[in-house]
């Protein structure tokens, strides 16, 4: 062997050892943490963290996923779908919004914490069996450019963007925009929330939906006013169908 060779395989082989050290040593200073309770913990979200998120699953609405009780005998399209148009195909959501799932929406929205982000779309990956097309293209509830200023970025665009990735779907944050501010849905009363979406969004692409299966991915869901309004935006561009998902939803508002 020439002595360049023996070199040429030495400092690799030392750039990896000192990345090894250099990675325990961090792992020394700043033990992983859980990103909701900050206990100690290899998990991004800790067991007893875990525990706590409550998964929604059947019985629940056929078309709009909302969860029944489970002595109930319900029809099987829940009585907000029989009352409003739904533009959705279907929609479902992962967890209820309470407790450490409400928790995990306010330190992403309100401490930034965007690596909850990523956690919230891994669990989702699941919830989207429910739906009976493989998803073509994942569209972000937009927020409007002012809000998006305020904040410095839109929580449903790093949920997307993750699930896409997941589910090997390409994503659009372009094609739908929202066109007025409106107030945030949970400050109003369930009968005001539809008129505060309603118009809001805007399809400016069409063409980017047409014939395509399409995911409009939100972190969390009231009544479902704002995923409808904008799938109704969606549908002017004549998609092959439109699926709605958020991470939580909130039950009984
Ligand atoms: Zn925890
Ligand atoms: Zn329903």
């Amino acid at each position: 062997m020439s002595s360049g060779n023996r070199w040429s395989s030495f400092f690799p082989r030392l750039k990896e050892v000192t990345l090894k050290g250099v990675h325990i040593a961090l792992r020394m200073l700043y033990p992983p943490r859980c990103l909701v309770c900050d206990s100690l913990s290899d998990e991004a979200i800790c067991v007893r963290c875990f525990s706590r998120l409550k998964f929604i699953k059947p019985p629940m609405c056929a078309l709009c996923g909302k969860p029944y009780d489970e002595l109930a005998q319900a029809a099987p399209i829940c009585s907000d779908c029989r009352r409003i148009k739904r533009w959705f195909d279907r929609c479902r959501c992962t967890v209820r919004y309470e407790d450490v799932a409400r928790e995990m929406i306010h330190k992403l929205k309100y401490s930034g914490e965007r690596r909850l982000a990523s956690e919230m779309a891994k669990l989702m990956v699941e919830t989207l069996n429910d739906f009976s097309h493989p998803v073509d293209l994942v569209i972000p509830v937009p927020l409007h450019r002012k809000r998006l200023r305020e904040r410095g970025f839109n929580q449903a665009w790093l949920i997307a963007d993750v699930l896409s990735e997941c589910i090997n779907a390409r994503m659009n944050s372009t094609a739908l925009i929202r066109a007025r501010e409106t107030k945030p849905q949970f400050d109003l009363e369930p009968k005001e929330r539809l008129g505060n979406v309603r118009d809001a969004f805007e399809l400016v692409e069409p063409s980017a939906v047409t014939d395509k299966v399409v995911l409009v991915v939100d972190d969390v869901m009231t009544v479902g006013a704002t995923l409808n309004e904008c799938a109704r935006a969606l549908k002017k561009g004549k998609p092959k169908a439109v699926y709605a998902v958020a991470f939580a939803r909130a039950v009984g508002m």
